[in-house]
């Protein structure tokens, strides 16, 4: 038995010696993976035969898997490899498709929008196809022909008109909220004024003409955000193209070391922005405190907790408070966009220890589950130094770089998780305190005990203790010591922790 069917190559991987299972787009059943036998080591047959072409095919259906016995190419769409940016555009296209595509079920518009989307990037036309924008509306009409378009036009609520002065982004609600419906969702980002319009352009202009929309920095940047969400819940959570697009767009990437510690960074628009000019608006870091950084459902929040946000420098820059409505939800506004920032908790009681966050604000370069903040319980934290101590205390080498780990107390404590440790192995992070005192950091091993490696394990667990309180610089050096040229600023809270988790070394 055989078939004949039109379908574009979302995704190919190499088995045994010379075979290729290739998934396939196709209008009438979805998704089909299918064997192309011979195809690497004979390019007669299946010669042409590439991601993202577009093919007429004929598979031999038996029991398994179904074979590739003929094709015919339909378009090759070669564009698509000229450059970089429709290379990881065509990528990100894909791995939503294939997120989103069931096999064996009918796939009409999936398909139709995934035949437009590689057209538009493969064609031979110079001009960009659109980089960010592009991507956007290829999401939003994605999520349109998947039946779970974001409302855009009216508010999502009460389908009222919108204020634009006065909208925030709720994925609960599906849309964009107006005026006091805003507080309908505790965690709903104040949007700009153009974002609903400018989202609602790029829905509706056909992808090859992406490129002529013109974007705000500010609208890119919180499309980004508001989209990554809406795509993580209606599409799939698969990200790694998308972090290869991020790169690939990225304005410049001489970002030194940039840190993200379970804190949302929310871009929101300020009320009552006051500095001049298209980027004015205020960026407000808000979320739910807990103990831990995946809250169950049935978790209560932790309140009476006074948070602080400081600049790289020290400087005090917003007192801020827990949200009068909401119990454990805590928000900072008006802060800067594109800057760093330290969230110092102060543990409401003896359960749990101060603690530090550091991250940048509305930075796209780095990417947290939103909505919630952490505490350091106290027990957790004495564990993990004793055992700690037991494991290097034998060591006196290892003990004099060191700050004193039998009194934690005194000064405070960092605890960190690289996200790529295996870029940086054998690299040393090295802390210099507001006292100018330099500490080495200790390193951990697979189980997330001590090591002795002197350097960045491929676990990239670290601790260093006993720094005096305020900023604090992170070093990122070689064995030898000399710089590598990167380092960051973090905080240190006096008896308390800087928790670290997820911090990336670009
Ligand atoms: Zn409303």
């Amino acid at each position: 038995m055989s078939e004949r069917l039109d379908a574009i190559v979302l995704r190919q991987v190499d088995v045994g010696e010379a075979d290729r299972i290739v998934s396939l787009l196709t209008a009438s059943r979805g998704r089909i993976d299918v064997r192309v036998p011979g195809v690497r080591k004979s390019r007669k047959r299946f010669g042409g035969l590439d991601l993202y072409v577009r093919a007429e095919v004929e598979l031999a259906l038996g029991r398994g898997k179904s074979r590739l016995s003929s094709m015919r190419i339909l378009d090759d769409h070669v564009g698509i490899r000229s450059d970089v940016e429709r290379l990881a555009l065509a990528g990100y296209a894909a791995e939503l498709m294939l997120q989103c595509v069931a096999e064996d079920q009918e796939a009409e518009q999936p398909f139709r929008l995934a035949c437009s989307a590689f057209q538009s990037l493969g064609g031979a036309s110079a001009d960009a196809p659109g980089g960010q924008g592009w991507a956007r509306a290829f999401e939003l009409k994605l999520l349109h022909v998947l039946g779970n378009r974001p409302i855009l036009r009216r508010c999502a609520s009460c389908d009222g008109p919108l204020d634009p002065d006065r909208l925030a982004w709720s994925l609960q609600a599906g849309g964009v909220l107006s005026g006091d419906c805003r507080e309908d969702d505790p965690v709903a980002s104040r949007i700009a004024p153009s974002l609903a319009g400018q989202l609602d352009r790029a829905l509706r202009l056909p992808l090859a003409r992406q490129g002529e929309l013109e974007w705000s920095r500010r609208d890119e940047v919180e499309a980004r955000h508001v989209m990554a969400h809406f795509v993580a819940e209606h599409v799939g959570p698969r990200d790694r193209a998308r972090r290869f697009l991020e790169q690939v767009l990225q304005p410049n990437s001489t970002l030194g070391l940039a840190a993200l510690l379970g804190v949302v960074l929310l871009v929101t628009a300020g009320p009552l922005a006051c500095l001049p000019g298209d980027d004015a608006a205020g960026v407000r870091v808000q979320g739910y405190l807990y103990d831990t950084l995946e809250p169950q459902d049935d978790e209560e929040p932790i309140s009476g907790a006074e948070v602080t946000a400081w600049a790289d420098d020290g400087r005090l820059l917003v007192e801020g408070a827990e949200h009068s409505r909401y119990v454990g939800f805590y928000r900072v506004s008006d802060l800067a966009p594109e800057t760093a920032v330290h969230l110092e908790f102060e543990s409401p009681s003896d359960q749990w220890l101060s603690t530090v966050l550091s991250g940048r604000t509305a930075s796209n370069d780095l990417w947290v589950e939103p909505g919630v903040f952490h505490l350091i319980p106290r027990d957790s934290y004495d564990s993990d130094v004793q055992a700690w101590v037991e494991v290097l205390a034998p060591d006196a080498s290892l003990k004099s770089t060191w700050g004193d780990v039998q009194h934690p107390g005194e000064g405070g404590a960092v605890f960190g998780q690289l996200l790529n440790p295996e870029d940086h192995l054998g690299l040393r992070l090295s802390f210099v305190d507001s006292d100018d005192v330099a500490r080495a950091a200790v390193y951990t091993d697979a189980e997330g005990l001590p090591s002795r490696a002197l350097g960045i394990t491929e676990h990239g667990g670290f601790a260093v203790f006993g720094l005096a309180p305020g900023p604090a610089h992170v070093f990122l050096t070689e064995l030898d010591g000399t710089s590598s040229g990167r380092s960051f600023v973090t905080r240190i809270s006096e008896g308390g922790v800087t928790s670290l988790s997820g911090f990336e070394v670009l």
